[in-house]
């Protein structure tokens, strides 16, 4: 399937009732397992890249891969998304580039670790769905702050610091008509989210439903969800590696979130840890092997797994085939005409 975008994908999980993962890549090895995992499980998906990534391999091997993906599998919905773009340039140039959708982070100056002011937060994430929207590119805003620091993108501290607030929530949505919109309810980027099995006085399930309940139509995205499972950790430990005990959002958590709005869950250390896992384990059981591909392999068919158990416990798994591509063309004329104007976007109270 041609590349779709990001606003197809969730319009349609939205009336599925389900939530597409959204994995992020850095090279090839990474978005073959995604790929043979939205294969063996039939879903469509979002294979999102950061500017650090983007740096990593360069655009156009990025995108090209990407390309290669959606010709190898045309049975696949599969959108390319920038993921914390920083300013309109940086979106700008992924549009141009051919990416099919772009979040502005504007919860954070260009610097990518200040926050910044909700009006400039607005202004920004406007300008940027204008320009992306005449083109039939959907957008993804940020309203509160992340915890954490992800390939150096971030306010660092605790996911509590700066949690969204349900109002500015609203008239955010109101004044930007983001596609989608990442509210921070607690979780943080990285590995280390939580000190503990998380609760309702660290990850903010309560908030979500709120956001959910005044904007009953707008796709919400949960950053930072990796799970961060015990035995990924353990395979790492018992082959040399020195993670400290840690804990991801529960994969109940996150289907609590897909039955209150939650749409697109952003998944990286996750993949992270089953690909480093692996690795260790080639290393340290046949220290006499020196083919990467005695090492890649393993690491692929570990991040394949794993995504593939996301995707069956988001709810996406069998969805591919639902739907056929909407053209970025007929994207582009929705936005002028209206027909892709949100709707209801704020409840009635
Ligand atoms: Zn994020």
């Amino acid at each position: 399937m041609p590349l779709v975008t990001t606003r197809q994908l969730l319009d349609e999980a939205a009336k599925g009732g389900y939530g597409v993962g959204a994995f992020n890549v850095n090279d090839m090895e990474q978005i073959q397992a995604i790929m043979e995992a939205a294969k063996e499980t039939n879903s469509p998906v979002i294979i999102q890249a950061s500017r650090g990534a983007r740096q990593f391999a360069q655009d156009n091997y990025l995108y090209h891969l990407m390309l290669a993906a959606a010709e190898l599998y045309p049975q696949i919905p599969l959108a390319m998304h920038l993921d914390h773009g920083n300013s309109f340039e940086t979106c700008e140039s992924a549009i141009k580039l051919g990416f099919t959708s772009v979040m502005m982070d504007g919860s954070l100056k260009a610097d990518g670790k200040t926050p910044a002011t909700f009006e400039e937060n607005v202004e920004v994430t406007k300008k940027v769905v204008d320009y992306a929207h005449e083109r039939g590119i959907s957008v993804e805003g940020e309203i509160g702050v992340l915890g954490g620091i992800e390939d150096g993108h971030g306010a660092g501290g605790s996911g509590l610091d700066h949690v969204t607030d349900p109002d500015q929530a609203v008239e955010f949505a109101e004044r930007t008509g983001v596609d989608s919109l990442a509210i921070a309810i607690g979780t943080s980027h990285g590995a280390y989210k939580f000190t503990k099995k998380p609760d309702g006085s660290v990850l903010k399930m309560d908030l979500l439903i709120a956001i959910h309940k005044r904007l009953p139509s707008t796709h919400l995205v949960m950053h930072g969800s990796s799970s961060v499972p015990k035995d990924l950790q353990d395979i790492i430990n018992q082959y040399g590696g020195k993670l400290k005990e840690t804990w991801g959002v529960p994969v109940e958590e996150i289907q609590l979130g897909i039955k209150n709005g939650v749409r697109k869950v952003n998944v990286d250390t996750d993949n992270r840890l089953a690909i480093t896992g692996a690795i260790r384990k080639v290393f340290v059981e046949t220290p006499e092997k020196f083919d990467p591909r005695d090492y890649l392999k393993p690491a692929r068919a570990a991040m394949q797994k794993v995504v593939a158990q996301r995707m069956t416990q988001f709810g996406q798994a069998g969805h591919a085939s639902d739907y056929t591509a909407i053209s970025i063309a007929d994207m582009a004329k929705g936005y002028a005409d209206g027909t892709l104007v949100t709707k209801p976007l704020v409840a009635a109270k």
